[in-house]
């Protein structure tokens, strides 16, 4: 399974795509803001050539809102720091990227209305460039990248780990998952964050930021079920239509999903090991489902109307992968069972709905 051939999430901006079900990525990034926002300023005061330019990159920026929402934070951080320094703001260059299937053609439709809504006179001028390629190759030349951010993509491997047992009725770890198998992910999470880190180190100028949340763990064992809430209703509307003979045994045995949840620990050893960069700050926190209440939901229905959203950001994010390895007829069926048996778990154990993330803000060597 190559995933930067077939990964991708749901185009568009219709009713199933990620564009309008990425409500818990957007409040995950909220939660980030004064991060970014330390980050950009601090790299402003500290390197004399950001007075004349900052060159950014949002790595695995898909689509939707979220996409500019980065974009708009860092804009903002740069003309808050001008007016403080007395100076004129320096020009951006946003570099957006993510796998070449991602849906660029959305987000450039949507570029022209976003920089009319930017009126104010400090706001920098900004020059968009869309590069697509995996985020564990290198994607820029040497040493000119001044900052770098990315949220809720490092998480996504680069490919499935090769496991010498079956992960029997799971399909991410769990708390039934041979050793082996956990071994096999952190291994391939360790090979790929390593080359990502390899990759930025020497992308990015000396003194260089980057900022990067993704989905983790509170604590250091992979296999607790804290990071499974969110996949274990798949696992079992996946088993469900094994018995009913609507999906091959065999076809389900072998589908694992090709993401690791790490700890604070395990990023901070990886830093650690590669040496490049020192850590600035590093934490987790909590995202909640509760966060994608709209008005739209009647109160008598509330909760069934945030564990519909919570389905459908799933589907946005996984739908690529289920239809890949099922082939795309069970998607409607599967993901329908998947937020009744989600519904399930949530009326007994609310718990379940919130989501560990944890981001580091990094400092490029010298
Ligand atoms: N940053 C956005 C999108 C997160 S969704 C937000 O926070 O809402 C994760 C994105 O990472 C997807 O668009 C996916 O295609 C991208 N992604 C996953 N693996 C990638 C890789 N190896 N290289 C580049 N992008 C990748």
């Amino acid at each position: 399974m190559d995933m930067v051939k077939m990964f991708h999430m749901n185009g568009g901006i219709g009713d199933e795509s990620y564009s309008s079900n990425s409500g818990l990525q957007r409040a995950g990034i909220m939660k980030t803001q004064g991060s970014i926002e330390e980050a950009i300023s601090e790299l402003y005061k500290n390197n004399p050539s950001c007075t004349k330019t900052i060159i950014m990159a949002d790595l695995g920026c898909s689509v939707g809102p979220n996409t500019l929402l980065v974009s708009s934070i860092v804009i903002n951080a740069v003309a808050k720091t001008s007016l403080e320094l007395g100076l004129k703001s320096p020009e951006v260059q946003i570099n957006l990227n993510d796998l070449p299937t991602n849906d660029f053609n959305t987000i450039f439709t949507s570029l022209p209305e976003h920089q009319e809504n930017s009126t104010n006179d400090h706001l920098p001028l900004c020059y968009f460039t869309g590069v697509p390629g995996s985020f564990f190759n290198r994607l820029f030349p040497s040493k000119t990248i001044n900052f770098i951010h990315s949220s809720y993509g490092l998480h996504w491997l680069s490919k499935r780990p090769e496991l010498e047992e079956i992960n029997k009725g799971s399909i991410y770890l769990s708390r039934t998952t041979p050793e082996s198998v956990s071994r096999a992910y952190y291994q391939q999470f360790q090979k790929d964050f390593l080359g990502f880190l390899k990759c930025r180190s020497e992308e990015l100028v000396g003194g260089g930021r980057m900022i990067l949340t993704l989905l983790g763990r509170t604590n250091d064992d992979s296999r607790d079920e804290e990071s499974y809430y969110v996949w274990r209703p798949l696992a079992m509307a996946l088993q469900e239509m094994v018995s009913e003979g609507l999906v091959d045994e065999e076809k389900f045995d072998s589908f694992n999903i090709p993401l690791y949840t790490p700890s604070t620990n395990e990023i901070k050893n990886l830093v650690e090991t590669q040496g490049f960069f020192r850590i600035d700050r590093l934490e987790h926190f909590y995202v909640y489902m509760e966060t994608l209440k709209t008005d739209k939901f009647d109160e008598a229905y509330e909760d069934e109307g945030i564990v519909r959203a919570l389905a459908k950001s799933m589907r946005a994010a996984s739908e690529s992968l289920v239809a890949n390895h099922f082939g795309e007829a069970i998607l409607d069926n599967v993901f329908t069972r998947y937020a009744k048996r989600y519904a399930k778990i949530l009326s007994c154990n609310k718990e379940k709905g919130r989501y560990v993330s944890v981001t580091v803000s990094l400092i490029k060597k010298e």
